[in-house]
């Protein structure tokens, strides 16, 4: 018998109707004959309450605390899941993470899964259960409770779904596909039927949320089929598939964005070697992940380093640099959390030039100041005003001729 894992985000579930639609959902796999999984994330925005919650007391909560606190926000999902299943008169089981065996290392609010022993999992779908599963959340080989970043209940389907060797994992959301960028600021955005592994993870590392960019790296590793799909309506969305020849001819397939960084300045930074791999390496050693990195060559043997992260590692960030600053004798830190990255993406970008132009251009055209440029083979990120951002993207988009009805 196929296995089938279903995913359903924090608006699917939002209100006790919403919860009864998902149940006939995974009730109409079932019929079908399939053994069914189901994984589900908070209700509507429980997590965001949840973490406000906790800001109410203090700014800089310890982290193994926010993930005891913002892993509730599942458990009541699954439970009320269950429930409506029952009441339809179908059996179904609700578990955590940590129940049904989802190990991941130790690094609380971005923990990543190491290890998932499904033997409970198979147990039982062979009793006849519909399975739910709380999204989201593991426990580390010391019994401590984890999450994997936000968004990350997808990243807990497609592992599952992996494990498994489930037939497709299908992620049910607001939106009815993956598209050339997010639809809520493009309009004319056109859904994509189908889309390479590595662009959607290029996508979605550079902000484009449908999906967790996590999901997308173990969907690629173990081939895990992911349909992006939605809850409300049953027309076909988006197949993740491996890289498909013709995608090839498409130069760019989508614009991402990011409000989601901050930058910071190391002013006045002694000339010398050795320097940026301190500052960097003691950022690193944090768990601080740094983007984007700009070095200005400035006068009289002294540069400026520049670099992004992101906005929730920033008080770490600039505490870190204040002392680096000091012990290296450069001048100031600063900082600004006004700003966001837009992005294309696209796997054609290999082969043709004049990409980065065209981007460009279209900012100049919106007297959009570009602050940091970063490239790579199939993606190129440009750092502008928060403010700008949702200009940028509608006039990347158009420069592209990426809209529905284009002839690209
Ligand atoms: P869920 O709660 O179901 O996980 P998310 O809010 O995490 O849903 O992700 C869905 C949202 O992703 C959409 O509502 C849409 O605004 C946003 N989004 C951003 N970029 C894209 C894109 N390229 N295609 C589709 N949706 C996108
Ligand atoms: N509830 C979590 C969040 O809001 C996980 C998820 O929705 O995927 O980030
Ligand atoms: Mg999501």
């Amino acid at each position: 018998m196929g296995i089938i894992v279903q995913k359903f985000g924090g608006s699917s579930v939002a209100d006790p109707d919403k919860i009864k639609n998902v149940a006939r959902h995974a009730i109409d796999e079932f019929k079908a004959g399939r053994q069914v999984v189901v994984v589900v994330s908070a209700m509507g925005k429980t997590t965001d309450n949840l973490l406000a919650l906790a800001r109410q007391i203090t700014e800089s909560p310890n982290p193994r605390e926010i993930d005891m606190l913002i892993s509730t926000g599942e458990q009541i999902t699954i439970a009320m899941l269950a429930i409506a299943i029952q009441s339809m008169g179908y059996d179904a089981k609700s578990f955590t993470g940590p129940q049904v065996g989802i190990v991941t290392d130790s690094s609380h609010r971005k923990a990543k899964i190491s290890h998932i022993n499904d033997k409970k999992l198979r147990k039982e779908l062979d009793a006849g259960n519909i399975v739910i599963v709380a999204g989201f959340q593991g426990m580390t080989i010391d019994n401590e409770v984890t999450t994997l970043g936000r968004g990350g209940s997808d990243t807990t389907a497609v592992a599952l779904a992996a494990v498994l060797k489930a037939e497709v994992c299908d992620i049910y959301t607001d939106v009815d596909g993956v598209y050339t960028a997010d639809p809520r600021i493009v309009p004319g955005a056109r859904k994509l039927d189908r889309i390479s592994y590595d662009e959607m993870l290029e996508l979605a590392s550079l902000g484009a949320k449908v999906l967790h960019s996590r999901s997308v790296e173990v969907g690629k590793n173990f081939n895990v089929p992911i349909h992006v799909r939605s809850s409300f309506d049953s027309v076909r969305g988006t197949m993740v598939v491996q890289e498909a020849r013709e995608m090839e001819d498409i130069v760019v397939s989508g614009v991402a964005h990011n409000r989601n960084e901050a930058k910071v300045s190391i002013i006045g930074v002694p000339d010398r070697p050795g320097v940026a791999a301190q500052v960097f390496g003691e950022l690193g050693a944090k768990h601080i992940v740094v983007d984007m990195i700009i070095q200005n060559v400035g006068s009289q043997g002294l540069n400026d380093i520049s670099f992004t992260v992101s906005k929730d590692d920033l008080g770490e960030a600039l505490k870190l640099s204040e002392t680096i600053a000091k012990n290296i004798g450069a001048k100031e830190v600063r900082h600004d959390r006004d700003i966001a990255k837009v992005s294309v993406v696209g796997v054609g970008m290999k082969s043709h030039s004049g990409v980065a132009a065209t981007m460009f251009k279209a900012l100049a055209d919106k007297a959009i100041n570009i602050d940091m440029i970063s490239t790579s083979e199939i993606k190129i990120s440009c750092v502008i005003s928060e403010k700008d951002v949702d200009n940028a993207v509608r006039a990347i988009h158009k420069a592209f001729e990426l809209e529905a009805g284009a002839t690209k």
